[in-house]
């Protein structure tokens, strides 16, 4: 019989297994927000993101509220690792009618304790604030670390007008009332977190917090992604999983056995926190009487016979089982505690007692572990680790009531998850300590905080300051449109002479040239029925031709040409030729255009000031090459219009958004006072880069702005490109990370030499960090490649910082979209227009979250606009050839040559 009772309380490793599995979909239960509501394992945020780095200093005040004590200490930290602080405490007795009363009684009392404990440990005043922390041992529906509703009350505490309201305000208005002291409650916790938390220490983060005292609870450091009850969270914060009430949707009902529906009969709450009720201290002492009652019915104890003392509750207490266990002196003690409840037990009645006990405790240790398994492989998992290192802070005491608790704690645990390692640490005063550390950890944070919203707040920019940025535009855009102020205008809004967007009758076969991309490039492009095919080959321009003369450079363009229609087989053909030419050229005509200056590493003599299509012909002339009929120069924004448009006629604005970024427009004839004509449409290359370089965006500019556009080959040119663009954002982020450290608020603000280096941080690293839901392992593995040794705080600052200068890239180019698709509205007379946006640039396609914020933003600028982006293909060799088509389907249509 006793047999049959041991094997009822042991758990099978498979059995233990099935546990830790059901644990695991509680917590994945608790924490999404759809099952949130019906979770048993609440896992609720604790808004402690951060454990101590060891630089936490000064004096902190504590309060820990207890069953029937308050307790309050004075916390002085000494910042060198957190490993001496010294400590003042006093208990202070609490009358039960205070913990059945009014709340307002219960925390005038608290505040009143505090006074007094003050009174003694710092007579005078203090010269500054004091932070304290509060240690509420109940749950909390948390909302900020400093603010939190109780839930409910449990052990025993019933004051009225508590629940539902946030005991942080109840003690800060207590306190103030006293008009004694300045205190500011800055941070509520319970004492699993503040386990967790004084067992960190530098170097050796603690994330897990375990708490096995009358009741039971833990907690630990999860993924901020994985909290999804808790807007806006990168990093981690610790969340308070709750796990008492694991099983009270009937998850444990393989476990269960009649003794523990006695003691949940018997209990206050029938049915609730059935987990808690296998292992917390206020528990097990009655399993073991249950066990014994009814072995001494069926006559296996005590020499059989009704037992009336084994039916009081509460007889046999948790701290008398854990004696019991002890190998030397458990039988002795087994012995003297039942002659104390007038039994006369025999030798073997004590041992069978002690095997009973023993059953329990290793029962509940073993239950244990199976919740502690389950949050380390979550740990593990939601981090994306093969092994997994932590340290869990352990306190409470079942625990310490004896060192067989934490022996099979630790050995099951290590079965249930071999992934892990753990480390059980005992916790010293995780309510005193660690709550001070939690304080202060939460002092650090928010100043840090406040200094990072300080060093990021030129960088975000308010609606207001985008429909200001708009505005301008707007304005700059009438400007340069104006024969007699375009000079003013720091946007060039250059006609391209290209009046119509493809319409799908074109047909025929073009060539095209692309020069000034990455390559330099020759296409045949065959415009049919079925659609546009293209054939291309690459050609080097070596540095010597780009530098050296004009001459040199076009009759290398007339060799490639030469070459490449050998290669296709199409010498002596005679197509027309569209030609992308990406610099600053003033147009005087489709094929007529002036170069204004090179960039991008060009520098050949002779040309700027020259129309390049002349140029290009007298190569020709000079090469003999006669097949030559170049109908149209086009900028590659033109090109990615083209091509879109080709796909979609409504697609009528080009955009790039590259190493620079530029857009192109179809505007009324009437509107552009640069060109001849009046009648239709004219597209215009805007050259929105050097939006600002007169000044009109100067209180847009940050001094990291100003950093960067210094060290450029054109200060003070390209203003708004230098906001935009994929050659800057890097460089921003660079500059703003610097300020950082020099702040000491990364990288513990060690100077850090690599990040001194220009264009270290480059663009495409903006877009690894921000990928949604990217592990912070990821992040820091890419500083890690950049040899910037980054901790997890610090990565989730530096994808802040990222964040922050993409998304104002996005803005600004939404507001100058805006000023765009409003203008073209407004001139045709338009309530709503609908209209396409082609666009190219590596940044625009490859980033994350670019093309989200760019609709975004410019859908709340321009509301009465429908606008559809499309991502072009090859704009610059395909839009070529279209622009050439749409000018030879124009000039047959009109019977011209
Ligand atoms: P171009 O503008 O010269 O025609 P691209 O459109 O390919 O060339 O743009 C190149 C620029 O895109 C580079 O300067 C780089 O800053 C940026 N870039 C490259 N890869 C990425 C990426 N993965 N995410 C964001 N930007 C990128
Ligand atoms: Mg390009």
């Amino acid at each position: 019989q006793v047999q049959g009772a041991l094997l009822e309380l042991t758990l099978s490793l498979e059995t233990l297994q099935a546990v830790k599995g059901h644990m695991l979909e509680a917590m994945a239960k608790g924490l999404s927000r759809q099952t949130h509501a019906q979770a048993t394992v609440r896992m609720l945020p604790t808004y402690i993101c951060s454990t101590p780095d060891g630089t936490e200093k000064g004096d902190f005040l504590v309060v820990e509220l207890r069953q029937r004590h308050v307790r309050t200490l004075w916390v002085t930290l000494p910042g060198d690792g957190n490993q001496s602080p010294q400590l003042k405490e006093r208990l202070f007795d609490m009358l039960e009618d205070i913990t059945q009363g009014k709340g307002e009684a219960l925390f005038d009392f608290i505040a009143r304790c505090l006074c007094q404990f003050l009174e003694g440990v710092c007579p005078g005043e203090p010269q500054q604030r004091l932070p304290l922390g509060f240690v509420f041992p109940f749950s909390c529906r948390q909302t900020r670390l400093d603010q939190g509703e109780l839930i409910a009350w449990s052990k025993g505490f019933h004051c009225s007008e508590v629940e539902g309201q946030d005991v942080v305000q109840l003690l800060q208005a207590a306190i103030d009332k006293q008009e004694r002291y300045h205190v500011d409650v800055v941070a509520l916790m319970n004492n699993t977190v503040g386990t967790m938390m004084s067992c960190s220490v530098e170097g050796m983060p603690c994330e897990v917090g375990l708490v096995i005292d009358m009741g039971t609870n833990s907690c630990f450091m999860a993924e901020g992604w994985h909290v999804e009850t808790v807007e806006e969270t990168s990093g981690r914060m610790c969340v308070n999983t709750e796990w008492g009430f694991f099983g009270d949707d009937g998850a444990l009902s393989d476990v269960l056995t009649p003794y523990d529906q006695c003691v949940d009969q018997e209990s206050a709450k029938p049915g609730e926190k059935r987990f808690e009720k296998l292992i917390g201290g206020l528990y097990l002492g009655e399993i073991v009487r249950h066990v014994l009652a009814k072995l001494a019915a069926e006559r296996a104890l005590f020499g059989g016979g009704s037992i009336p003392i084994l039916g009081t509750k509460d007889m046999f207490k948790t701290q008398q089982v854990l004696e019991i266990i002890d190998d030397e002196a458990g039988l002795a003690t087994a012995r003297s505690t039942l002659q104390a409840l007038g039994l006369a037990p025999s030798e073997q009645d004590c041992c069978h007692v002690q095997q009973v006990c023993r059953a329990v405790v290793t029962r509940a240790a073993g239950l244990c572990a199976a919740g502690l398994a389950a949050i380390l492989s979550h740990m593990c998992q939601s981090r994306e680790l093969k092994q997994l290192k932590a340290n869990v802070g352990v306190d409470g005491a079942v625990y310490r009531g004896h060192a067989r608790f934490g022996e099979i704690l630790q050995r099951i645990t290590k079965l249930l998850a071999p992934e892990c390692l753990a480390t059980l640490v005992p916790s010293a005063d995780g309510g005193g300590r660690g709550a001070a550390v939690v304080t202060a950890v939460a002092l650090r944070l928010a100043a840090q905080r406040r200094e990072v919203d300080r060093l990021l707040a030129p960088l975000r920019l308010s609606p207001a300051d985008l429909q200001r940025v708009q505005a301008l535009m707007r304005r700059e855009m009438e400007l340069g449109l104006n024969q007699d102020t375009n000079a003013q205008s720091s946007v060039r809004m250059l006609p391209t002479y290209v009046r119509g967007t493809p319409d799908g009758t074109e047909r025929g076969d073009f060539l095209a040239l692309d020069l000034g991309g990455t390559n330099f490039r020759v296409l045949v492009v065959r415009v049919g029925q079925d659609g546009v095919h293209m054939a291309s080959e690459i050609y080097a321009i070596p540095l010597a031709v780009m530098q050296g003369t004009g001459e040199a450079l076009f009759d290398h363009i007339i060799d490639c040409i030469v070459d490449f229609q050998q290669k296709h087989g199409l010498t002596g053909q005679v197509l027309p030729l569209g030609f992308t030419f990406s610099f600053p050229c003033q147009q005087l005509g489709l094929d007529k255009a002036v170069l204004l200056s090179w960039t991008k590493g060009f520098s050949a003599s002779g040309c700027v000031g020259k129309d390049v299509v002349q140029m290009l012909r007298e190569a020709a002339q000079r090469k003999q090459h006669f097949g030559l009929d170049v109908v149209a120069v086009v900028n590659d924004t033109v090109g990615t219009m083209m091509s879109c448009g080709y796909d979609d006629p409504s697609c009528e604005i080009g955009l790039i958004v590259g190493t620079g970024t530029n857009a192109c427009y179809m505007e009324e004839m009437q509107n552009v006072g640069t060109a001849e004509g009046d009648q239709g449409r004219m597209c215009i290359n805007m050259e929105w880069g050097a939006f600002g370089d007169n000044g009109c965006l100067d209180d847009i500019f940050t001094d990291f702005d100003r950093l960067v556009d210094e060290k450029t080959i054109n200060p003070g040119k390209q203003r708004f490109e230098k906001l935009i663009s994929g050659m800057y954002l890097g460089e921003i982020v660079r500059y703003v990370l610097l300020a950082l450290v020099e702040k000491h608020i990364l990288f513990r603000g060690k100077p850090s030499p690599k990040l001194q280096t220009r264009d270290i941080f480059q663009t495409k690293f903006l877009s690894t960090i921000e990928i949604d839901g990217l592990a912070l392992r990821q992040v820091r593995g890419v500083l890690h490649d950049l040899e910037l040794d980054a901790s997890f705080e610090d990565s989730v600052l530096v994808r802040e910082v990222c964040q922050a200068v993409s998304l104002r890239a996005a803005q600004l180019c939404a507001a100058g979209l805006a000023a765009v698709v409003e203008k073209m509205r407004e001139s045709r007379g338009l309530a709503q227009l609908a209209v396409t946006v082609g666009v190219d640039g590596t940044l625009y396609k490859m980033h994350p979250r670019f093309s989200q914020h760019l609709q975004q933003t410019l859908q709340d600028l321009a509301p009465n606009c429908t606008v559809t982006f499309l991502q072009s293909e090859d704009g610059s060799g395909k839009g070529a050839a279209l622009v050439a088509a749409v000018h030879c389907r124009v000039a047959q249509a009109q019977g011209l040559p």
